[in-house]
């Protein structure tokens, strides 16, 4: 398989030099050349299929020949080594549950593969391989786990001091090993405004390699589709037909691996973008123009984001063209109380905890059923409600139970390399000369 950048200025490359490059060297995404299909078959035997045949099946046609296949069915069964269960929370409503991975967010799915990846290609680079990650919360968790004991690479995430909720903290700071944690004495757009001057500083990229991890990775990006093929095969066994599926959205790299899966020809009736305040692309999907906004806060973070980084390869699946965008995608767009208010409800009448990100796909699909009520309804639930512990349990009135599988990492230490949010201070301690971990409680 060779990319091309949508950019269109860069030259193709293939899977190993997408996935170490993350962007193309004239600042575009990379795209498949051609988007495979899936086997005959596939979907009908999608049931009975082991999780990482299903995504070897996905993900071989993508890899091409960058990675052995005995390798790449290895990364494969530890890319999707935790189960995604569809629960019925209402009538006519199943949430596909993505968060049982080890940092309960559906990021894990990307960043294990990813992280896997680089590690077979990092066993060939003479430099040693540095990721470099700025997070608000949920990527750097999953990166950081992702990343942990990989031989040959070693990872600095920063994020802003006291705007992580505890159980994210503890994901980026007691990991150890080959992970460190910077606390940034900042806000997030502190945090990654430092990681862009890094990456612009020459001096400092020649003396390591430095990847990103970004979210626009295509090694983070593809393996999202395989956990697609099993909610849709298993709403396709309850309901008998192709689901309706609502995706909470930020930079909409998630969404964009469902309609690729479904290009592919996993059977979808729609998908529903799911956007909190920040609705760029449900204002896109009414008027036809597409106008970047700043981001702006609300209670689902993860999705505060004001020019989503895939959308450019929404608009290339579909030939650039609005009418067909239009015929497969609905969006809508979720303010906070609303999304306090679903979390609140759905629990007083089902018992189900959501989180705010699955809370506002979950809102998004109930408008859409209003409308389609013979729709069978799936919307993905991206996070454990423990995560946000503040905007659930003000809404339920009752405490998120941490899960027993993260009761030891609460326990350990926290470790962390507090820091001004000043470009020195970053440099100074990418380059050794700040080597002492300060250990705060
Ligand atoms: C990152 C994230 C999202 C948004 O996913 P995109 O692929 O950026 O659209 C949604 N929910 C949670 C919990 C996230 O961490």
């Amino acid at each position: 398989m060779r990319y091309y950048s949508l950019n269109r200025q860069s030259e193709t490359v293939d899977f190993r030099t997408a996935t170490i490059a993350g962007q193309a060297p004239d600042g575009g995404l990379y795209f498949p050349e051609t988007i495979p299909q899936f086997p005959a078959g596939f979907v009908e035997q999608l049931p009975h299929l082991e999780p990482a045949e299903v995504a070897y099946t996905v993900l071989a046609p993508y890899v091409g020949e960058a990675i052995p296949e005995a390798e790449l069915r290895c990364i494969c069964a530890e890319t999707v080594n935790f189960p995604f269960p569809l629960v019925p929370v209402a009538n006519g409503i199943s949430a596909l549950e993505l968060f049982h991975g080890p940092t309960l967010a559906f990021k894990d799915v990307g960043a294990r593969f990813m992280s896997r990846c680089l590690g077979y290609f990092s066993r060939s680079e003479t430099r040693p391989v540095t990721v470099l990650v700025a997070t608000s919360g949920d990527t750097g968790g999953a990166v950081a786990s992702g990343f942990l004991g990989v031989p040959g690479v070693e990872v600095v995430i920063l994020y802003p001091s006291g705007r992580v909720s505890p159980v994210q903290e503890q994901q980026l700071t007691a990991l150890g090993q080959n992970v460190t944690a910077l606390e940034i004495r900042g806000n997030f757009d502190d945090c990654q405004r430092l990681v862009k001057q890094a990456f612009r500083d020459q001096e400092l990229m020649q003396q390591r390699r430095f990847t990103s991890a970004n979210s626009i990775n295509v090694a983070r990006w593809l393996p999202q589709q395989v956990y697609y093929c099993y909610g849709v095969a298993q709403a396709l066994a309850q309901t008998g037909k192709p689901p309706v599926v609502a995706v909470p959205s930020g930079n909409f790299g998630n969404l964009c691996a469902g309609l690729l899966a479904h290009v592919s020809g996993l059977p979808v009736a729609r998908f529903v973008a799911a956007c909190n305040a920040n609705a760029v692309v449900p204002a896109y999907l009414t008027s036809g123009r597409y106008a970047a906004q700043p981001a702006v806060a609300t209670l689902s973070n993860a999705m505060d984001v004001g020019d989503p980084s895939n959308f450019g390869r929404i608009l290339e699946l579909f030939g650039n063209e609005y009418p067909s965008i239009r015929e497969k995608l609905s969006g809508y767009s979720v303010s906070d109380n609303e999304t306090a208010a679903t979390i609140r409800r759905v629990h007083q009448q089902t018992g189900y905890v959501l989180d705010p990100h699955g809370a506002v796909a979950y809102f998004a699909l109930e408008h859409y059923l209003a409308r389609n009520p013979e729709a069978a309804g799936v919307f993905l639930e991206t996070a454990h409600p423990v995560k946000f512990p503040d905007v659930v349990e003000a809404a339920t009135g009752r405490e998120v139970a941490v899960p027993a599988e993260l009761q030891t990492l609460m326990q350990q230490p926290k470790r962390s390399v507090v820091l001004a949010p000043a470009y020195e201070e970053l440099r100074e301690y990418l380059t050794g000369q700040l080597q002492e971990s300060s250990v705060t409680a």
